[in-house]
């Protein structure tokens, strides 16, 4: 079969041009579930928070202007008439010379516009000493100053986690819309494929692609569903095909895309609805054999077999198209760095090379590849920090040149 490699940028293309790539719907959750959601509305606060103004601290709510002077040498006399807790609304207010003890988080009585600390205050009886002068709005929080009425406190495309949950409970709000999760189809290929926890028998390799993908998976905000292992069977593959695009929303597998002739997947997916194959091979080293077909307005993303490959692939080609269906704007982590050695393309290949980010005595990011720079190998990936690009009509990276590396971590 003859294969004209496409450039990523023509394969990114071809994808975009025929999925519709945008959330799949919304629904409501309690906000306890809502953790690694994406917000699928602006939320705006239907109150104050704090709802009225507030002591910070134990002590004694006053007139500011009753307490100009004090210090420790001449404390100043007021006469404390009530006590205000917290959950209660008070029912005193002060006048002149007076005070009102009261507690953190309690609300500040009428006619009282700042707290006096417990340390600063000594209490005899009815009156209390007061020993350093507090101004206009010491100690109190205000009404609406955290979160006001009316304000938007999250918007939409945020990912909820422990801060944004919390600002939730503030406001009242015991559910949240959010997006719904793409459910994303994993299958593995290959009759030496074994499942983890199993006994290897010879010839055979435990199944990494369907682990490591289906994490990717989740990393994007997706949730994957693991079909299990499949031989290079025509029809096996076609039944498994045909469960993942009923089940699921976008499909991936890895495996069977080369020349071989147990490679069938290209032939297979071709089979399954219209528009059909739309990538078949790519001109990226690693990562040549990937295929992509579109199945009315589903992707089926088949990567290559080996596990360096197929998750790189994961990374360029269906980790925008994971987050975009999602609801999560993808972003790039990359810094700039210098190239520790002359690194080479593969002719005509857009080239990843994985590389290690250290700094040299000199306190300068040096962009190192990392030593097995098989695609085949798992610990490529591994070992990596990240990776650079060497454009297809490029023959080399050159020593001490400046390249940009798209980060797998945070250094
Ligand atoms: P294939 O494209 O099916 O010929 O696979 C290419 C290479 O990747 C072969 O060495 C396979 O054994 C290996 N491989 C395929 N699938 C997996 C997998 N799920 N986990 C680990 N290695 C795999
Ligand atoms: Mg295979």
């Amino acid at each position: 079969m003859f294969r004209r490699l496409m450039t990523l940028e023509e394969a990114e293309g071809i994808i975009i041009k025929n999925l519709k790539v945008a959330p799949l719907g919304i629904e409501e959750v309690d906000i306890l579930e809502a953790c690694g959601r994406v917000l699928a509305v602006d939320v705006v606060s239907g109150i104050d928070v704090p709802p009225f103004n507030r002591s910070t601290v134990d002590g004694y709510a006053v007139r500011s202007e009753d307490t100009f002077g004090a210090d420790e040498n001449n404390p100043i006399r007021l006469r404390v008439c009530g006590a205000v807790s917290v959950g209660e609304v008070p029912k005193i207010s002060i006048g002149r010379g007076e005070a009102v003890e009261i507690m953190t988080g309690a609300p500040i009585p009428d006619g009282a516009d700042a707290v006096v600390m417990s340390e600063h205050a000594e209490r005899m009886d009815n009156e209390v000493y007061i020993y350093r002068a507090v101004t206009k709005y010491a100690n109190i929080m205000k009404a609406g100053s955290d979160i006001k009425r009316g304000e938007t406190v999250l918007t939409e495309g945020m990912v909820l986690g422990a801060r944004e949950i919390g600002a939730l409970a503030a406001i009242g709000l015991s559910k949240v819309k959010v997006y719904k999760v793409p459910r994303v189809a994993v299958l593995s290929t290959g009759a030496e494929v074994t499942e983890p926890g199993k006994p290897l028998e010879s010839g055979k390799i435990y199944d990494i692609n369907a682990y490591s993908l289906s994490v990717a998976v989740k990393e994007c905000g997706g949730n994957p569903i693991y079909l299990g292992v499949f031989p290079d069977d025509a029809l096996t593959i076609e039944k498994a095909l045909k469960k993942a695009l009923s089940d699921a929303d976008v499909v991936i597998t890895s495996g069977g895309v080369s020349v071989g002739p147990k490679d069938l997947i290209p032939r297979v997916l071709n089979t399954l609805g219209d528009p059909g194959v739309v990538v078949c091979g790519v001109a990226i080293k690693p990562g040549k054999p990937t295929t992509v077909a579109i199945i009315g307005d589903k992707p089926v993303f088949a990567l290559p077999g080996h596990p360096a490959s197929a998750l790189l692939v994961f990374y360029l080609l269906v980790r925008p198209i994971i987050m975009g269906l999602a609801g999560r704007k993808p972003k790039e982590e990359t810094i700039k760095a210098i190239a520790s050695t002359r690194m080479f393309s593969d002719k005509g290949r857009k080239t990843f090379v994985m590389v290690n980010v250290k700094k040299d005595e000199r306190g300068r990011l040096l962009a190192d590849p990392v030593s097995t720079g098989l695609s085949g190998a798992i610990t490529t990936l591994l070992k990596a920090d990240g990776f650079i690009e060497i454009p297809e009509n490029q023959q080399f990276i050159d020593v001490g040149e400046e390249v940009v590396v798209h980060l797998f971590r945070e250094l």
